[in-house]
């Protein structure tokens, strides 16, 4: 049987705002080593701003196009460039989203792409690497390069913090996994004190480092907002999910949900964890 202080912790936890679906997660969250976390939508805001836009063609079309591809994708990096857009949109057709890489769609019976590097890099289309802070949005249309939007996000509040109190706790490494580019990647990791960055990841990379890597080595907790990384929180000692901004399908492969999307409230969850852990014993 499951002892009532289990119970009391279960409760204590969700008063704080943190959801833990089980008894037995305690247990892993007390004695968790490794803390690994997604960027965007985690460690940042997921809400993207347009601070620059670059194109070879007339500008106003250029923006339409964009926008009108990314309309139906739920990325935050589309929504932003969406929100940023204000005239009306052109009907897509054969609309794809490319995990970990961004959208190919025909509009006006053009091809276009719509995503990162990689992307490009994969269909073999030349261009030239913008060295800028931010996420590099890359368009193409027929095979060619048309331009580029740079867009940014904002870190949550107390990130830093919450990473060093993790640490004066006894988590004995902290990593970050992402998608997005490495300078603004490695410029955020420097930032708020992050032991350890990943990035340009696809999805499947995410998983791959976890499995073969991390979780081999420590006892390793997930922490994810689900755009793309519910199967990295499925996978995870225990699976951590920002419960606010997150998708049904991250607060499903989690164990423990995060309320209010905040990483202040981790260090919270361990506390609580440990210190049930502490009565049960
Ligand atoms: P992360 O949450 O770690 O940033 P994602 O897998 O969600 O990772 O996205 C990885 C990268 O793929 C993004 O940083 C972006 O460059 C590109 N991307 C994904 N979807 C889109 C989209 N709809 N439009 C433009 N770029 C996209
Ligand atoms: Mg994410």
């Amino acid at each position: 049987s499951v002892p009532l202080s289990f119970f009391g912790g279960i409760g204590g936890a969700s008063k704080a705002g943190v959801l833990i679906k089980g008894s037995n997660y305690i247990e892993t969250l007390a004695n968790v080593e490794t803390l690994v976390f997604d960027k965007t939508g985690t460690l940042t805001k997921g809400v993207f701003e347009v601070q620059k836009v670059e194109t070879i063609i007339n500008q106003g079309d250029f923006l339409r196009y964009v926008a009108s591809a990314e309309q139906s994708s739920s990325h935050p990096i589309a929504q932003s460039i969406v929100n940023y857009v204000d005239q009306p949109l052109s009907p897509v057709s054969q609309l794809t989203e490319i995990a970990g890489y961004g959208i190919s769609v025909i509009i006006e019976g053009h091809q276009f792409l719509v995503g990162n590097e990689k992307l490009l890099a994969k269909e073999n289309i030349s261009f030239q690497v913008v060295d800028e802070i931010g996420t590099i949005v890359y368009v193409t249309m027929g095979g060619k390069y048309i331009g580029h939007l740079v867009i940014a996000d904002e870190l949550k509040n107390n990130v830093a913090e919450a990473l060093n109190e993790v640490k004066k706790l006894g988590v004995k490494r902290t990593v970050m996994l992402t998608g997005d580019n490495r300078g603004i990647a490695d410029a955020i990791g420097n930032k708020i004190g992050i032991d350890q960055v990943y990035s340009e990841l696809l999805p499947e990379d995410k998983v791959i480092h976890l499995e073969d890597e991390l979780k081999r080595q420590q006892k390793t907790a997930f922490v994810g907002d689900g755009m793309n990384d519910a199967p990295v929180l499925a996978r995870a000692d225990i699976g951590i999910a920002m419960g606010g901004l997150g998708s049904d399908a991250a607060i499903e492969a989690a164990d423990v949900v995060i309320m209010d999307d905040q990483p202040e409230k981790i260090p919270v969850a361990i506390r609580i964890a440990r210190k049930t852990m502490k009565i049960v014993k």
